[in-house]
């Protein structure tokens, strides 16, 4: 086939796609695109007609043995009978076809219509139906419907808990011991919670693998137990393996009888989100949260309007060399003025940070940033050093690095008064393109700092290769009422160890005077924190720009 053919040919895949093909035209188009590509499997996955789908590609169409994926699948949507979705997805492969896999193809495109006509119908049966295909369980209707089965017989919903899990890592698992694998390590599990739950009680499968249930409060710190390892059986090469799942769990435990029931899975899936945010294995859910999930909610919606608008600004807060008491550098950290109200960072980052949009909010703060010394510097001030937040998310742009440096070059200013702050990971994957960027940095004249250091899962030992300019220790550091002389020598190392590596230490969130004597007297000098000044408006920070002496 020519090129323009095949050209030709996906522009035709593209209409069908469009225009909510029929099977028939699925059939032909599947079979042109695994004839004239080389290919290494083809996926489907069925979102439901709320759009939501079920969380991962649950069909597995067709897959070569030996054949790696190249690159980033092509996605075609099809939409069979105007409520669902099927999404094909076609993995292009590093290797053509042999003569013997290509009757193998051609027998698959033979049957590729049935294969979708099957998911059509799982799907019509998941959605219209009250039972998940694939475990079994309840799907979110029949969970509903079972509830207020429940309630009808005299079970008030007050006295119970409403769960939202997530297993950990599921993903690895299906990497690891492949789909088929996976799908039965996932029957495993649900089998095994279903032995879990009492009569009165209740578990769906909202599908992928995400699960839901309706424990009797009493049994709720059982349950919670049991969730923490559920060790399902598989045979993998012929030998048998026991995987140990555990589970990232939402809770809300349900206050009153007369609730609305779509708050049941609702509000402990905001749990579950809560929990993966902060790293931690369970989340509870309160009141608060609610409030400011459904506040979030109005607000994120004005988020791109409010970018256009300028409605965000950059605060400005001191960093003081403490035996000097001269300032040394600046954070800056945004705010969001909308309606007359200021809304704090804590609040939409996190959202913004799951919407993957977060980024052109850091990259609209760094250009801030570098105007805002540009035009101190025209004014005759002598700047200091401001660093500026980066998202770890913000890494999934490969030129990440080149932006940052466009930036700074195109405001006209020095390198030296930008540095920029990440967070550490733990995941692997994530540490090589953390290291990748910081190294691109590093050789572009810009500064690093890695923020937080000591909150969750950073060590020291994976930043030694990293060519890391400050350490930012996080306030957990200092902001314990029982400090221990096991606290004052892990930080005594941490920051001998930081000097060792030639990185700057600085401790942030700084109160009081006794906080402020004990990092003196552990070798952490310089300050970010409430003990000198809170994030300044751009006015009140050059005032501080001017004189720039604090008390010792
Ligand atoms: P962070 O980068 O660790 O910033 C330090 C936070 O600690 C700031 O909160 C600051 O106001 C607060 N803080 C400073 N001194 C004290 C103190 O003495 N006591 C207490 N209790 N708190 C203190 P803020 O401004 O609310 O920002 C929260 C987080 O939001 C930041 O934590 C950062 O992770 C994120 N953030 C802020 N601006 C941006 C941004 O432009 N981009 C990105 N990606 N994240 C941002
Ligand atoms: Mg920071
Ligand atoms: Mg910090």
């Amino acid at each position: 086939m020519t090129r323009e053919k095949q050209e030709l040919y996906l522009q035709y895949i593209r209409e069908v796609s469009e225009a909510g093909g029929d099977m028939d035209k699925l059939r032909e188009a599947l079979t042109g695109v695994a004839y004239y590509y080389h290919i290494s499997a083809i996926e489907a996955e069925i979102l439901g007609d709320d759009g939501r789908g079920i969380g991962q590609k649950e069909v597995v169409l067709f897959e070569r043995e030996n054949a790696s994926p190249v690159g980033e699948p092509v996605r075609y949507v099809f939409d069979p009978d105007g409520s669902s979705k099927i999404v094909i997805y076609v993995y292009a492969s590093d290797r053509p076809f042999e003569e013997e896999e290509k009757e193998e193809l051609g027998l698959f495109c033979a049957h590729a219509g049935f294969f979708l006509e099957l998911i059509r119908l799982r799907n019509f049966m998941n959605s219209a139906g009250t039972i998940q295909f694939s475990t079994n369980l309840y799907n979110v209707n029949g969970y509903y419907e079972r509830i207020a089965e429940l309630v009808s017989q005299g079970n008030g919903l007050g006295s119970y808990s409403s769960f939202c899990f997530n297993i950990k890592s599921f993903s690895d698992v299906n990497r690891r011991y492949g789909r088929k694998l996976g799908n039965v390590a996932l029957e495993g599990y649900a089998s095994l919670l279903s032995k879990m739950i009492l009569p009165d009680e209740v578990l769906g499968h909202m599908g992928g693998d995400n699960f839901i249930a309706l424990i009797k409060k009493g049994r709720q710190q059982w349950f919670i137990e049991r969730l923490g390892d559920i060790p399902v059986e598989i045979e993998y090469k012929g030998k048998k393996e026991k995987l140990h799942l555990g589970a990232t769990i939402g809770i809300w435990e349900i206050d009153r009888d007369d609730i609305n029931i779509d708050d049941i899975v609702a509000r402990a899936y905001l749990g579950v989100n809560q929990a993966k945010r902060v790293h931690t294995n369970i989340s509870f859910v309160t009141e608060k949260l609610v409030t400011q999930m459904n506040n979030l909610k109005a607000v994120l919606e004005y988020y791109d309007k409010a970018l256009e608008d300028e409605e965000f600004r950059v605060y400005y807060q001191p960093k003081v060399d403490s035996r000097t008491g001269m300032l040394v550098g600046a954070e800056g950290l945004v705010r969001w003025f909308h309606d007359d109200k200021m809304i704090s960072p804590g609040i939409f980052i996190p959202a913004l940070d799951d919407n993957g949009t977060i980024i052109s909010l850091d990259y609209y703060v760094l250009k801030h940033a570098c105007r805002d010394i540009k035009e101190w510097i025209d004014k005759g001030y002598d700047p200091v050093p401001v660093s500026v937040n980066f998202s770890r998310r913000d890494l999934k742009d490969k030129l990440l690095a080149e932006k940052i440096n466009n930036i700074i070059e195109e405001a006209g200013i020095d390198k030296k008064y930008i540095e920029v702050e990440i967070t550490e990971t733990v995941d692997e994957e994530e540490h090589g393109v953390l290291s990748g960027f910081i190294d691109k940095l590093y050789r572009m004249d810009i500064m690093t700092a890695v923020d937080d250091f000591g909150s969750g899962y950073s060590s020291l030992a994976t930043l030694r290769e990293f060519q890391i300019h400050t350490l930012k220790l996080d306030r957990s550091f200092v902001n314990t009422d029982d400090f221990s002389w096991k606290d004052e020598i892990i930080l005594r190392d941490v920051i001998h160890m930081a000097g060792e590596l030639s990185m700057d230490v600085l401790c942030e969130g700084v109160e009081r005077d006794d906080q402020l004597a004990l990092l003196n007297s552990v070798g952490c000098y310089v300050i970010q924190g409430y003990y000198y000044d809170k994030p300044l408006p751009k006015e009140d920070f050059e005032k501080r720009l001017i004189d720039k002496q604090y008390k010792k």
